[in-house]
C-alpha cells in the first residue's frame, strides 16, 4: 500500500479529516437551499448513500438563514459554500455550520476577513480554500500571459492561505480542482510538497456520469494511489447520489473504502460467443437491486458454466448462465440450478440471508 502523506486533521462536524483517517466522501446538494424541506431530503439520500460531508450552496441571505433549519434536520457535518460575502459566512456559522469552502482573497476586506477568522476560530470550524483553476486571480494568471498553470494555483492557495495564517488561523483544507486530469494532478503535487494542509480531492467540471467517473477515477485514484488526498468529491453532471456511487467504487477499487456504509462489489463478465442468456439484462438488474445493500460482499455475475464459477471464485456468491438456465455457486463451489426466470429473485434471496 502507498505510503500516505501526514497532514494536519481537521475535524468537520463529527468527521476527522486527515492524517490516518478514512478518506471522507463528500457531495455538494443541487436543490435551492432556500427550501429546507427538499434540501433536507436530498441530503438524507445522499447520508443513506453513505456520503460523509454535505456542502450546499449559500448564494443570499435567505440561504444563509435556511442553514439553521436544514441542521436540524440531517445527521452527517453541513458545509456552507459563499462566494465573496463575509456576512453569509457569519451567519452560516451562527447558524450551526461545521465547515466554510471561501476564499478569503475574495472577500475584499480585510475586517471581513478578520470577522469570519474570530468566529471560525470561536467555534472551532474549519474553511476549505478552494482553488480552481477557472477562476484564478488575473494578477496570477498575467504572470503566464494568462494561461492557468499548477504554479498559478499553488500561488493562488498561497495567497489565501496567507491570509488566514496571519490571522492566527490554521484549521484549513485546500482544494486545486481543473478539469483536466493532468493539471489537476500536478497542482495538487506541487500543493503538497510546501504545505501539510488536509486535500480535499475533485476534477472539477468533470461532465455528466461516465465522463466524471473516468476522470475522476483517473485523477483522484492516481493522487490517492500516490498518497495524497483526505476527503474527496466526484463532481457529476446529474444526481448526486451518483457522486457518492461513483467515490465509493473509486476508494473500493483501490481498497481504500472505510464507510460506515458498507459495499457490495459486483464483478461480471463482459459476455462473448458462449454466452446463452440475457446476461447484461440479469447484471443491470442485479447492480440496481444491491445499490441499496448494507454488506461487505463481493458477487459474480458470469456468462457461461464453463469459466464463470472458476473465474468468479474469488466472490462470495455468483451465478453463471448456461442455455436460458443457470448455476448458483458459491466461492466457486456449485450449489444448484436455476431456469432463467428465477435467477434474480434466487440470487438476492441468498445475498440477503448473508
Ligand atoms: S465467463 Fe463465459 S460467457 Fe462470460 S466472457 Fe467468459 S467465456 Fe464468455
Amino acid at each position: 500500500m502507498e505510503k500516505r502523506r501526514k497532514t494536519k486533521v481537521v475535524q468537520i462536524g463529527s468527521v476527522a479529516i486527515g492524517g490516518d483517517n478514512p478518506i471522507a466522501i463528500q457531495s455538494m446538494t443541487n436543490t435551492d437551499t432556500r427550501n429546507i424541506e427538499s434540501t433536507v431530503s436530498q441530503i438524507i439520500g445522499l447520508e443513506i448513500s453513505g456520503c460523509d460531508i454535505v456542502r450546499v450552496a449559500v448564494p443570499d441571505q435567505e440561504a444563509a438563514n435556511a442553514i439553521a433549519g436544514i441542521k436540524k434536520g440531517i445527521h452527517i457535518p453541513l458545509v456552507a459554500d459563499i462566494h465573496f460575502d463575509y456576512q453569509l459566512a457569519l451567519t452560516a456559522m451562527e447558524n450551526g455550520v461545521d465547515k466554510l469552502r471561501i476564499n478569503p482573497g475574495n472577500i475584499g476586506s480585510a475586517n471581513g476577513v478578520r470577522e469570519i477568522v474570530a468566529m471560525a476560530t470561536e467555534r472551532k470550524i474549519p474553511i476549505r480554500i478552494g482553488v480552481n483553476a477557472g477562476s484564478l486571480e488575473k494578477e496570477i494568471l498575467a504572470k503566464n500571459n494568462g494561461v492557468a498553470t499548477p504554479a498559478g494555483m499553488v500561488a493562488s492557495a498561497q495567497k489565501h492561505i496567507q491570509l488566514l495564517e496571519e490571522a492566527g488561523f490554521d484549521n484549513i483544507v485546500v482544494s486545486m480542482k481543473a478539469s483536466d486530469v493532468r493539471f489537476t494532478i500536478a497542482s495538487y503535487e506541487s500543493f503538497a510538497k510546501e504545505y501539510d494542509y488536509p486535500l480535499h480531492l475533485g476534477i472539477t467540471e468533470a461532465g455528466i456520469l461516465r465522463s466524471s467517473a473516468v476522470k475522476s477515477a483517473m485523477g483522484i485514484g492516481y493522487l490517492l494511489l500516490n498518497g495524497l488526498g483526505d476527503t474527496l468529491r466526484v463532481s457529476i453532471t446529474g444526481d448526486p447520489l451518483e457522486e457518492i456511487e461513483v467515490a465509493r467504487d473509486i476508494l473500493s477499487a483501490i481498497g481504500r473504502y472505510e464507510g460506515k456504509r458498507k459495499k457490495v462489489e459486483v464483478i461480471s463478465c463482459p459476455t462473448c460467443g458462449r454466452t446463452e442468456i440475457d446476461l447484461i439484462g440479469i447484471a443491470t438488474e442485479i447492480n440496481e437491486r444491491l445499490r441499496g445493500v448494507d454488506k461487505n460482499i463481493k458477487v459474480a455475475v458470469m456468462g457461461c458454466i464453463v469459466n464463470g464459477p472458476g473465474e468468479g471464485r474469488a466472490a462470495d456468491i455468483g451465478i453463471a448462465g448456461g442455455k436460458n438456465k443457470a448455476v448458483l455457486f458459491k466461492k466457486g463451489e456449485i450449489i444448484r440450478s436455476l431456469k432463467e426466470d428465477e435467477i434474480i429473485s434466487v440470487l438476492m434471496e441468498e445475498i440477503n440471508k448473508m
